[in-house]
């Protein structure tokens, strides 16, 4: 190919990035190469990545025991239609992600992406209560600030307003929400946070197939952290109302926020599960939706008598052996010992941020750790400065946040609070 300058000049012309706009003067970086922590720029610069890839990448770039599993399975099988057919590395995954999620998940429908992960979900849940007779539970509450992906089913339940309802009004459902929880992660739960969802569920129960939440950590709607008693209470509320709970653990699932999956902080289980970004440990697109048989009793014993899902690329034998190396490698690693430190590094490291006139807040759970401003940053001048100080770091809105890959060194996870630090000191 062409010249880095003229790769950039058609990337600026022709190629869309994640919420962006076309023809905008932002800075746009070529990566060539990555390897562990770090990210190779076509230019020889090298940043540690604070990112994981949007919480995927979980052990580093380029691990030797992924892509041998990748290679593997190249050469016997890349893809092959699901209709009707199956291979090793689907029956494997889902026999895996059966064996390390709640007891009551027990059946696994494999998806590209986290967002059809919630589609999937949402429409199980209405199909399990027209298999009830009970057509009317279509509708769908969930509290505000949360993020559940950008098609319609998911954006109708990720935050109104970072949403932009108003944009898709009409073409988008009308679900229900509800104020979010005040309480922090290590807060009580009171009576006035888990109001606002108590009374909706009293009065709507009957139009209400599902709660969906992001469990303990909202991620891409605000970055917060909420109290697992608040899940308990949901829980048991979705109980005594009659309605299904859909947990998105799609970010804070596999070991971010100190369990393997976040529901394990309130010891609660739910009725549907989606799985996606670290599936894969960063490397294929793949995400699930996990049900409990129940749930698949009903849906399959109502009309029309099927699910009606299934996805051309459905449970790809590459993204499903690159999961399974992932979960292998996860699982025999000392990952609760590497999430602990992270934390442990984190707080040090983004606690000089904490008093700072621009900073509203400093938080951390597990391996993530966020630094909220009071004004948004401007992205045009921030960004350059986080590659000067060798990082990757990628802001968004009035969040500065932090989620490295588990495998970071001391040293790097250093570089990279002190370079949040430093930049923030002077914003
Ligand atoms: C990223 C994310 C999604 C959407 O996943 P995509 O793979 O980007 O479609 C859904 N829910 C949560 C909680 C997420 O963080």
């Amino acid at each position: 190919m062409k010249s880095t300058e003229q790769l950039l000049k058609l990337d600026h012309e022709l190629v869309w990035h994640p919420y962006s706009a076309m023809g905008a003067d932002l800075p746009i970086f070529p990566v060539v190469s990555a390897q562990g922590v770090r990210l190779r720029l076509a230019d020889g610069r090298e940043l540690i990545d604070g990112m994981s890839s949007w919480w995927s990448a979980i052990h580093g770039y380029n691990h030797p025991d992924i892509n041998a599993a990748l290679n593997r399975q190249l050469q016997s099988l890349a893809h092959v239609m699901f209709g009707g057919l199956t291979h090793r590395p689907a029956v494997q995954l889902a026999a895996r992600l059966v064996e390390i999620t709640p007891p009551a998940l027990q059946t696994v429908f494999f998806v590209d992406s986290g967002s059809v992960a919630v589609e999937v979900a949402l429409k199980m849940a209405m199909q399990y209560w027209h298999g009830k007779n009970q057509p009317g539970k279509n509708k769908f509450l969930t509290i505000r600030h949360g993020y559940h992906g950008d098609t319609f089913g998911a954006m109708s339940v990720s935050d109104p307003v970072n949403g932009m309802h108003s944009l898709f009004a009409g073409a988008l459902t009308e679900q229900f929400f509800a104020e979010a929880p005040q309480c922090g992660f290590d807060q009580p739960c009171t009576a006035d946070d888990i109001a606002p969802l108590q009374r909706q569920l009293q009065q709507q129960h009957r139009h209400i197939a599902a709660v969906i939440l992001e469990p303990v950590v909202q991620g891409a709607g605000g970055m917060r952290f909420y109290a697992p008693d608040y899940l308990r209470q949901v829980r048991s509320l979705c109980d005594q109302y009659q309605v299904l709970l859909i947990l998105d653990e799609i970010a804070t699932g596999f070991g971010r926020t100190g369990k393997l999956f976040a529901c394990e902080h309130a010891g609660i289980e739910p009725d549907i599960l989606c799985l996606g970004k670290a599936l894969t440990g960063g490397y294929m697109t793949l995400a699930a939706t996990l049900a409990s048989r129940e749930i698949a009793a009903a849906i399959s014993a109502g009309e029309p008598g099927l699910f009606m899902h299934g996805p051309t690329f459905m449970a790809n034998p590459l993204a499903c052996s690159a999961a399974l190396a992932s979960l292998t490698l996860l699982l025999q690693s000392p990952w609760q010992q590497r999430i602990e430190k992270i934390a442990r590094l984190l707080q040090s490291g983004l606690e000089p941020c904490r008093g700072l006139p621009q900073v509203k807040d400093v938080r951390v759970l597990g391996a993530i750790g966020v630094v909220e401003l009071r004004q948004p940053v401007v992205m045009q001048s921030i960004q350059p400065r986080f590659v000067d100080a060798g990082v990757w770091v990628r802001p968004f809105g009035r969040l500065i946040y932090l989620m490295p890959p588990y495998i970071i060194d001391t040293a790097d996870l250093q570089q990279l609070t002190g370079a949040v630090t430093e930049i923030v000191s002077k914003i």
